[in-house]
């Protein structure tokens, strides 16, 4: 765990998070996983460093942040299981989780189109935190939001399947940020050079963006939504 601590509400805490873990090696072959997830495990040490860098510069966040990079994702959520658990900080006093788990590509449907995220969860349990996002990436970012795994009837059920999922059971609001499957999801050929940098980064700057705003407006989000997951 990476901690920022805040400067005037340091017991509110935002947790920023990815998995460090991919499948190993299966005989000789070995599963990189730059996309899932090492485009999210380097884009929250970016992000840390972009907070270190503001508060060093007298300008840090008023609330907590806490960079985490989850163990034991690909067997069954387990880093985040064990944590919202084992809470190090307690749960009632977390804003929101935001979690980066594969933003390091472009899926068939946005081809003509790179400069998108999928966004999942945000609606669920705040509408404030849905609405930050939103504007966090007009002030910053401009990227095309896409909602369609947001949808409670999406076949592939992405809401439940990465870590902030862990969070949102406890009730803490959650976003988790998403480029799409690909003809190289959890095969040997996820592969660093098949990386879109300036697009990892652009995402990356949208989370920073976002958690900024979740530290520093007046008021800790509410939760306000019943979550319609089961
Ligand atoms: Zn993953």
């Amino acid at each position: 765990m990476g901690f920022i601590e805040g400067t005037t509400k340091k017991d509110e805490v935002v947790i920023i998070t990815a998995h460090l873990d991919h499948l190993g090696k299966r005989g000789d072959k070995i599963y990189y996983g730059a996309d899932d997830d090492g485009s999210g495990s380097a884009s929250i040490l970016a992000i840390a460093k972009a907070f270190v860098n503001a508060k060093a510069a007298g300008a840090g966040p008023e609330r907590s942040i806490l960079i985490m990079n989850f163990s034991g994702e690909e067997k069954g959520l387990l880093g985040s299981d064990y944590y919202t658990k084992h809470p190090v900080f307690p749960l009632e006093n977390t804003v929101a989780n935001l979690n980066i788990d594969m933003i390091g590509r472009v899926d068939s449907v946005h081809l003509s189109d790179p400069a998108y995220t999928y966004l999942i969860g945000s609606d669920k349990l705040s509408t404030e935190l849905h609405a930050i996002n939103e504007s966090a990436n007009a002030s910053c970012c401009n990227l095309k939001l896409d909602y369609t795994y947001n949808d409670p009837s999406d076949k592939l059920k992405l809401y439940y399947r990465s870590d902030h999922y862990n969070f949102a059971k406890h009730k803490v609001p959650v976003i988790f940020y998403f480029t799409g499957l690909h003809a190289d999801y959890h095969k040997p050929t996820d592969t660093i050079d098949k990386i879109d940098f300036p697009k990892t980064a652009a995402i990356a700057r949208l989370v920073f963006n976002t958690a900024w705003q979740l530290a520093n407006r007046p008021d800790k989000i509410k939760v306000d939504v019943e979550n319609d997951f089961k």
